[in-house]
């Protein structure tokens, strides 16, 4: 179970997609919710591969590479996610994570109403060779995830 500042935030859907919106203003550099989960290693080949055994890659957090090995976390399946666990992604994001990847913090002013993004391609080390889908960004500009 992740923690989110509820009195902060919210999780709305926006045409079938859930985000994380901001239920007031809320001021530059403050912590927004903090993402937990369990403890994961995965095994990466020398292409950069990583064997997920089944787990959603593109929800686990990065820590560490090391000969091989992912350190990573993933989120409690089956114990249900919430808040901040669904913020989504942007190149330009008004959020960050700090704290070892696990607190999200605002970077910007946020105005009431406004969705919080983050950018997801601080959060990995390894690279899924991907790009990123912002609309808003050209296609060269776009972030590998
Ligand atoms: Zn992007």
């Amino acid at each position: 179970m992740s923690w989110s500042n509820f009195n902060l935030i919210e999780v709305l859907n926006i045409s079938g997609e859930a985000g994380v919106f901001a239920r007031k203003s809320i001021p530059e550099g403050a912590v927004v919710g903090v993402f937990d989960g369990v403890a994961e290693i995965f095994t990466v080949d020398g292409q950069g591969q990583v064997d997920w055994r089944g787990h959603d890659g593109g929800m686990s957090i990065h820590l560490k590479l090391s000969d091989g090995i992912l350190y990573a976390i993933m989120p409690n399946l089956g114990v249900g996610t919430s808040g901040i666990d669904y913020i989504n992604h942007s190149c330009k994001p008004n959020c960050r994570a700090d704290a070892g990847l696990l607190v999200v913090e605002t970077i910007k002013n946020i105005n009431k109403g406004e969705q919080l993004t983050l950018n997801y391609h601080d959060m990995d080390i390894i690279k899924l060779g991907r790009k990123c889908w912002c609309e808003d960004v050209p296609e060269n500009e776009r972030c590998v995830l």
